[in-house]
């Protein structure tokens, strides 16, 4: 169920009231499907040494700070940042790495901490440039997967949530670089 006008896009800012933010995911939902998703993974991963928790910059990073505090394991987390939408509101197919890992991932479980699987070109090129690096298991979570939307035939291991094809802010996800920083998942609708 939608909530409407949670925040707006002029807080703060010279974007003269030019679209709303509708919440379509609360806080404590996220919440709860974190602690169950976590349950899963700690299943699929018993027994390792170390996973390394490997964030997609810059999307991820509040989703992959409230899973590794879920997750009874014992982590390590790294970073890698993948060529996103930019200032735009549309997908660029042509991933490039802007941001290496800092360690070794080579015999090593592996965990890859995406917001969104849209179109699926950002995970796909990930899992390929990750899988060169022979860990020992590569699996991967996102948040969000939008299914309608995919254009390569690429899932993650777990996913948080489906949604439709909408345009979506918060909890880490930016629009412009703004928004980040709600708690909640929501949809930005556009004034006419
Ligand atoms: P893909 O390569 O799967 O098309 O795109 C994945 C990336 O596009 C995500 O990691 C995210 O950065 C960006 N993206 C996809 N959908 C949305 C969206 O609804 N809102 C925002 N802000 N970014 C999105």
């Amino acid at each position: 169920m939608l909530t409407p006008l949670m925040a707006q896009g002029s807080e703060g800012g010279n974007m003269q009231d030019d679209y709303v933010i509708e919440q379509m995911i609360s806080a404590k939902a996220i919440a709860a499907r974190i602690e169950a998703l976590s349950r899963e993974i700690e299943t699929r991963f018993a027994g390792t040494e170390k996973l390394v928790v490997v964030g997609l910059l810059r999307g991820s990073f509040v989703f992959i700070a409230d899973l590794v505090r879920e997750l009874q394991l014992p982590v390590e987390v790294d970073f890698l940042e993948a060529s996103s939408y930019g200032n735009a509101m549309e997908s660029s197919r042509e991933v490039r790495i802007l941001k290496d890992l800092r360690g070794e991932i080579a015999g090593r479980d592996v965990l890859v901490v995406e917001d969104i699987v849209d179109t699926g070109h950002t995970l796909r090129h990930v899992i390929n440039f990750l899988g060169h690096r022979d860990p020992k298991r590569l699996e991967t979570i996102a948040l969000l997967d939008k299914p309608s939307r995919r254009e390569v035939d690429v899932r993650a291991s777990w996913t948080g949530f489906e949604i439709p094809d909408a345009f979506v802010v918060g909890y880490g996800i930016d629009y412009a670089q703004r928004n980040r920083n709600l708690p909640y998942i929501g949809v930005v609708r556009m004034r006419s």
